[in-house]
């Protein structure tokens, strides 16, 4: 029996938040009404709050504590923002889904841009935004528009919760003119499989060396959970795609990448290799990304030491830390050398 229990693959589980908070009128809409019952019947906390984005007094006796039950804390709200933000170099838009994200991911950028408010707000009035959606795709017609949705959040790991990402595939299903990206950490992708996308919504999982995803992603799903997600994927006929970020120079480095493409290459059925991506983005961080991390992670093994790091401006002012030329370089012509050897026929869209 103990042999058996240590040698057993323990699941990753499903996202339960320990608070749920309810904006009045979300309970209006038909997923609100869902989500209540759903959290009702697990038996969580669950208060009232007038805006989701305002939510304080998360039990906790240190700012570490706080920040850790705001991570577990689910937000039900209303979109009021259909304007949406571009995502380049991914897509032409980011589409709101979700804000904010149960995982542990050290180099997150969410850390930055959520600031104070790092719980999981999840937004009821998806007709809205898929509205919001159709409207920016008639104005580029004839061009194609292509929609992210997973910049300010990990909505797979949501869809058990919200039943949104299936929503929005089938919407794009239908639209000519419509594609829908989004990507993950988590394998939890059962309720996606029989979603009818038509092909235009590619799947996308989040890859890394096993020294990234070991010491820098507590609270996500582990590799070989991912990769077998990404087997059913390919078989439910979505196209598939993987980002590899942030690429993190560390001793052994070359190993470990290589090591990542032969794994994904050995565990991929035929059908993934017929449309297959790869996006690449080197690890980046600002001043404020490491003040912040060095807080909520005081052991985190992310080098972030501006000395050994390029400085690269950015829009605002908001300039940020990459690689030196050198050694971006290094690491783009190793990994894409990587990708053409094992799998000649996968396009990699950008290195960034
Ligand atoms: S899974 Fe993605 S969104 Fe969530 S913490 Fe990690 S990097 Fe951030």
């Amino acid at each position: 029996m103990a042999t058996e229990q240590m040698t057993r693959t323990r699941s990753t589980a499903l996202f339960v938040p320990e608070l749920v908070y309810f904006e009045p009128d979300a309970l209006l809409y038909p997923k609100g009404k869902r989500i209540l019952e759903w959290a009702q019947n697990k038996g969580l906390p669950i208060h009232m709050t007038t805006s989701h984005n305002r939510i304080t007094n998360f039990p906790g006796e240190t700012e570490l504590e706080k920040y850790r039950i705001a991570k577990r804390t689910l937000v039900v709200g209303i979109r009021k923002t259909l304007k949406f933000d571009t995502s380049k170099p991914s897509a032409e838009y980011a589409m709101p889904i979700a804000t904010g994200c149960m995982g542990h991911c050290h180099y997150c950028y969410l850390q930055t841009t959520l600031g104070s408010k790092p719980y999981v707000r999840v937004y009821v009035n998806t007709d809205d935004i898929l509205k919001a959606a159709k409207q920016y795709i008639e104005e580029r017609a004839p061009e194609i528009t292509r929609f992210e949705a997973a910049c300010t959040s990990d909505p797979v790991g949501l869809e058990h919760i919200t039943g949104s990402l299936k929503e929005y595939i089938e919407f794009m299903a239908k639209e000519p003119l419509g594609r829908l990206r989004f990507v993950t950490k988590y394998h939890h992708v059962e309720p996606l499989l029989d979603a009818k996308h038509n092909k235009h919504t590619r799947f996308r999982f989040s890859v890394n060396a096993d020294y990234v995803i070991k010491n820098f992603e507590p609270a996500t799903s582990a590799f070989h959970e991912r990769i077998e997600a990404a087997g059913k994927v390919a078989r439910a006929g979505y196209p598939l795609g993987f980002i590899i970020a942030p690429i993190i120079w560390h001793d052994g480095w070359e190993k470990g990448y290589e090591e990542l493409i032969v794994k994904l290459h050995d565990a991929l059925p035929p059908e993934a290799l017929d449309d297959l991506t790869f996006e690449l983005i080197q690890h980046r961080f600002t001043k404020t990304a490491k003040n912040v991390i060095e807080r909520r992670y005081p052991k985190s093994k992310l080098e972030m030491d501006e000395a050994k790091r390029k400085y690269k401006w950015g829009r605002y002012g908001r300039g940020k830390y990459v690689y030196p030329d050198e050694q971006a370089t290094a690491l783009r012509e190793f990994i894409t050398e990587q990708i053409f050897d094992k799998f000649p026929n996968a396009k990699i869209e950008y290195f960034t």
